[in-house]
């Protein structure tokens, strides 16, 4: 279990101020022009060191993506993005850092813009997220006065200003290559990759794309050092991170806790447990909606962090761990995230936009059971030729949950579509 002294983000209930004084009572903006002052390289290694996976879903190595930048500015400015889309069902952690923390961020965004040699910023944040981006414009406005960005920032000899950019409502802006083309004004389509943004990003310049909560760390495993944040977790699993735990628990909530923390000891801790208690647990999606959902079988003795989930062919993605009870149709919950898919797919490669309303209508029957056996292979089948076919992750995303749902929970696909054989038979 984390210790208190090891929390970063101690303000993720907004119980205490989120504004400049407060942020700086609870330790932000200290020592940055040290930070700075200490050079690229120092920076960058560190960060390698601490063994930060990025927070965005995927946990690529957050120090070896801002080495990717080139290392001297050319012909073309660098930029550093923040990706503030947030809009992964069951996530909602990136939302309480710039509701009540926003300081960190901004912290954050000057270090690593400072890293990869960037003189602007910007913060994409998702629409809906209307209160969050007034919190993040009157906090850097307050960093502005403080001297603390603009030019000479804090006094390190860097300039630097960053920009907060709304984004309209769409799932797919939260993938980088959508949300850098959303930024350029156009249609949020994703592009293809590679070239990877630090080859030819923000209007076509090298560009870092890192979630909220990747950046938002940085200056205190900078502060603290890399071993004080390798030290927490497990190999290759290291540090804190933001847990979004929601549905069947008692007390829902956000939580920084340890990477590798068990998944029922992170339930039963901060959530007061299932609701009707552990055995009254049906089946968990463990990071968010685009992995697999795990039953109860393997939850028993999870941990929760990368490879361990990765082990189980799921995933930690966001962290957002969704709690399902018995009382759970597993089926049309999976149906459900089917139509979120079909909804969202941008619609520019054909295994993803013919594909998830396929998907979708095939799960809709498979909810009634009015559907063949042999149907649950097809559908098997059809993922699997979504899976790694398309430009983005989103066609992965539609996919899995219903692999997951296959692996796990076929027999009870298997039972319906068998009750509703025999109840037309009898009739
Ligand atoms: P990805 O693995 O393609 O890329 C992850 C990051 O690493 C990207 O920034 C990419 O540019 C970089 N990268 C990967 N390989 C690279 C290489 N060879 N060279 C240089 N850079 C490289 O994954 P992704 O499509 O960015 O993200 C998928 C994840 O996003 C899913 O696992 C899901 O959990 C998550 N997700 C999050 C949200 C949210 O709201 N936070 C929403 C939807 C999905
Ligand atoms: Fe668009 Fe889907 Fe293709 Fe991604 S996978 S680019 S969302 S059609």
């Amino acid at each position: 279990m984390l210790s208190d002294k090891d929390r970063i983000f101690t303000n993720i209930y907004g119980v205490h101020d989120w504004r400049l004084a407060g942020a700086r009572a609870r330790g932000a903006w200290d020592n940055t022009k040290a930070i700075l002052d200490k050079g690229v390289d120092w920076i960058i290694d560190e960060m390698k060191k601490s063994g930060l996976r990025g927070r965005g879903g995927a946990g690529f190595p957050t120090g070896m993506k801002w080495s990717f930048m080139p290392k001297e500015v050319k012909d073309r400015p660098h930029y550093l993005v923040v990706n503030a889309d947030e809009s992964e069902p069951g996530t909602c952690k990136d939302r309480d850092i710039m509701r009540h923390d926003p300081h960190l961020l901004i912290e954050g965004c000057l270090v690593a813009g400072f890293a990869m040699r960037a003189h602007a910023g910007y913060i994409y944040v998702r629409g809906e997220f209307y209160n969050e981006a007034q919190h993040l414009i009157a906090a850097i406005k307050e960093a502005y006065d403080a001297g603390l960005l603009g030019k000479n920032a804090c006094g390190s000899g860097w300039d630097f200003d960053l920009y907060v950019h709304r984004g309209a409502g769409a799932y797919i802006c939260g993938e980088e290559t959508a949300l850098l083309e959303s930024l350029e004004g156009k249609k949020g389509m994703p592009r293809l990759k590679p070239p990877f943004p630090a080859g030819a990003g923000l209007y076509g310049c090298p560009t870092t794309v890192n979630n909220v909560e990747s950046i938002a760390v940085a200056p205190t495993i900078l502060r603290r050092g890399a071993a004080w944040f390798a030290g927490i977790g497990r190999p290759n699993n290291t540090g804190t991170k933001l847990f979004c735990i929601s549905g069947h628990v008692n007390r829902p909530c956000n939580v920084e806790e340890e990477m590798g923390i068990p998944l029922r000891e992170l339930i039963e801790r901060h959530c007061g447990g299932v609701r009707g208690g552990w055995d009254n647990l049906l089946a968990v999606i463990p990071g968010g909606a685009s992995v697999p959902l795990l039953p109860k079988s393997i939850c028993d003795n999870q941990l929760m962090d990368f490879d361990s989930l990765r082990d189980q062919k799921s995933g930690l993605g966001t962290a957002a761990v969704i709690v399902m009870d018995k009382s759970t149709d597993v089926v049309k919950a999976i149906a459900r995230l089917s139509y979120f898919y079909k909804h969202e797919s941008c619609g520019q490669c054909t295994p993803c936009r013919e594909g998830t309303g396929w998907m979708w209508r095939v799960m809709e029957r498979m909810v009634t059971g009015n559907a063949r056996i042999e149907e649950i292979d097809a559908l098997e089948d059809v993922t699997k030729q979504v899976e790694g076919h398309t430009i983005c992750a989103l066609g992965d995303a539609a996919a899995w949950p219903i692999q997951g749902l296959i692996r796990h929970f076929r027999p009870e696909m298997e039972r319906r579509i068998r009750a509703r054989t025999e109840k037309l038979a009898a009739e």
